[in-house]
């Protein structure tokens, strides 16, 4: 008998019939002899049609108004559920997060959990109930109803699997585990049995949603077995992310990681002196906008080019920004380009093996593929390509490093 949390997203809980579905695959675990709890998203694009009445309405929302419409879209999943599982000839319990008293800080849309009081999920397990959880929701100490940030549900899934000191926790999605790649860039990509908890950080942000990022971090801070398995289809293991150890696959890259929503800003000839980095990031910073890599060179002439990314969002707000900058600085020119891309390699056995970026740079000019920038660390090693050229790029690699082979047990 084991307790397991699993985490069913917005298409496994989609329609009726899929949470029927959902209802009788829990049933396969109770008759099993486990004890589950069910932590589940609104129906899928639910979310979205809530901020859309919202905009309807102003754009100058609430943030804690928007929290208390969000957080009904998992109210109605995790009713529904309780009552296919009735149906199905189980007991089960529907909580709110609010119920369950899912603590949180007061930072309305992207709230941080504190706290998670087990004592009525654990007395329901114990007289055979199922739990079903609403995500992505909390309440925070004067009882306001927050929400986790977008994707939230798989934290919630991950905490409660923490505080309940679970088994596993089990995120149900409609991908069958963590590929070396996006399957749909290169039909050749390959399920990983396993992955590290820094490797799964490293391919979802960047841009591998699988999971979200938060969830993960979440998971490896507290130890818990996290696995991605397919709501679709019976009888898969799916991946387990799991912390490194010496049975883990010993391939050097676990998987080919890349993120369509990059941008880059240049700024050319500005006087090289002390503080002028902090003098152009500064602002960009000051207005929220993540910087990625960095890039500055040293002219001949005295004078350094100054290179950055940012997510595509931010690329005009961040070019508007630079060019004030340049003005102040009384630099040359500012150049922008928001058609490029990132692709990273990710692999923990990168740390004992050298050679990779020369691999990698290699495949990729044999393909004619011009490195627009670097940036490598621990377990990554990244470029900046123009768009045009990510899936090639990305199948490239995944054949220069043989990713569609199983990887050879040490
Ligand atoms: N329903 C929320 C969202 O769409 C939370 C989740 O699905 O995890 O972002
Ligand atoms: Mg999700």
């Amino acid at each position: 008998m084991a307790l397991i949390v699993q985490k069913y997203g917005g298409t496994s809980v989609g329609t009726t019939e899929r949470i029927e579905a959902v209802a009788r695959k829990i049933k396969g675990y109770v008759e099993r002899g486990d004890q589950v709890v069910a932590v589940v998203s609104a129906m899928s694009g639910e979310t979205n049609r809530l901020l859309t009445l919202a905009s309807e309405i102003t754009n100058a929302q609430s943030s804690r108004e928007l929290d208390v419409l969000l957080t009904t879209g998992e109210q109605v999943t995790i009713a529904l559920l309780s009552m296919a599982l009735h149906h199905a000839g189980l007991k089960a319990r529907s909580y709110t997060g609010g119920q369950v008293r899912i603590l949180t800080d007061s930072e309305h849309s992207k709230a941080r959990i504190r706290d998670i009081d087990d004592q009525h999920v654990r007395a329901d397990l114990d007289s055979g109930h199922v739990v079903v959880v609403a995500g992505f929701q909390g309440v925070d100490e004067q009882g306001n109803i927050t929400t986790l940030g977008r994707g939230g549900s798989d934290t919630t899934a991950v905490a409660m699997a923490a505080a309940l000191r679970a088994d596993e926790c089990q995120i149900f999605t409609d991908v069958d585990g963590v590929y070396t790649t996006d399957p749909r860039v290169e039909p050749k990509a390959r399920k990983l049995d396993r992955i590290t908890f820094e490797e799964m950080l490293e391919m979802a942000s960047l841009g591998s949603k699988v999971l979200q990022i938060r969830s993960v971090e979440f998971a490896g801070k507290y130890n818990v077995p996290l696995r991605v398995l397919s709501s679709f289809e019976e009888g898969g293991s799916g991946t387990l992310i799991t912390f490194e150890d010496d049975s883990v696959e010993q391939a050097k890259i676990s998987g080919i990681a890349f993120n369509r929503d990059e941008a880059k800003l240049l700024i050319k000839g500005v006087p090289d002196q002390p503080g002028v980095a902090h003098h152009i990031v500064g602002p960009v910073a000051a207005a929220n906008i993540e910087v990625d890599m960095i890039i500055q060179n040293i002219a001949q002439d005295g004078t350094t080019d100054f290179t950055f990314t940012v997510h595509r969002n931010d690329y005009e707000k961040a070019l508007r920004i630079l060019e004030k900058t340049a003005k102040e600085l009384g630099a040359a020119e500012v150049v922008g380009d928001d058609k490029i891309v990132k692709l990273s390699l990710v692999g923990v056995g990168m740390r004992s093996h050298a050679g990779i970026a020369s691999t990698m740079f290699e495949t990729l000019a044999n393909e004619n593929i011009n490195i627009r920038m670097i940036s490598t660390s621990e377990i990554k090693v990244s470029v900046v390509i123009d768009e045009k050229y990510l899936e090639l790029g990305v199948r490239a690699l995944h054949e220069a490093f043989q990713l569609d082979a199983e990887p050879k047990r040490v």
